[in-house]
């Protein structure tokens, strides 16, 4: 992981800026040689909340593959927000990329990987359902 995390509090990390690694300026130089990194606004670093995962899509870099953008999976932070536990995406197998490999990966947005908590929580929320019909007949 090439990811710089400056500190960490609260569930929020502070990160070096991927996108400009962490110069502040444009790396692509788009408008002009000093242009302010878009990711970070010229900060340097960038605030994300944990927990975090390396952008499978950009592979933690912040730039999109194939553009001289951001990249659309992480918008340039390099990182994505992933509840644990996560599984291998099936949709992409962990690149990150959709067929095309010219964008983010639709069910994964990019991260390679996807969190099973989300199922985990809406489960029991279906079983409770029925039970409740039960108690009023
Ligand atoms: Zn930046
Ligand atoms: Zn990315
Ligand atoms: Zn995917």
């Amino acid at each position: 992981m090439s990811i710089k995390v400056l500190y960490s509090r609260g569930g929020q990390s502070e990160i070096e800026c991927a996108f400009c690694a962490g110069k502040g300026i444009d790396p692509f130089e788009l408008l002009s040689p000093i242009s302010i990194c878009p990711v970070c606004s010229g900060r340097k670093v960038v605030e994300i909340k944990e927990p975090i995962l390396e952008c499978a899509f950009c592979g933690g870099t912040g730039a999109h593959p194939h553009t001289r953008l951001t990249c659309t999976g992480c918008m340039g932070r390099g990182v994505q927000t992933i509840k644990e536990p996560v599984v291998t995406c099936p949709k992409c197998d962990g690149s990150g990329a959709n067929i095309y490999g010219n964008m983010p990966c639709a069910l994964c947005h990019g991260a390679g990987v996807i969190s099973t908590k989300i199922e985990e929580e809406t489960a029991p929320v279906e079983k409770e359902a029925p039970a409740e019909e039960v108690e009023e007949a």
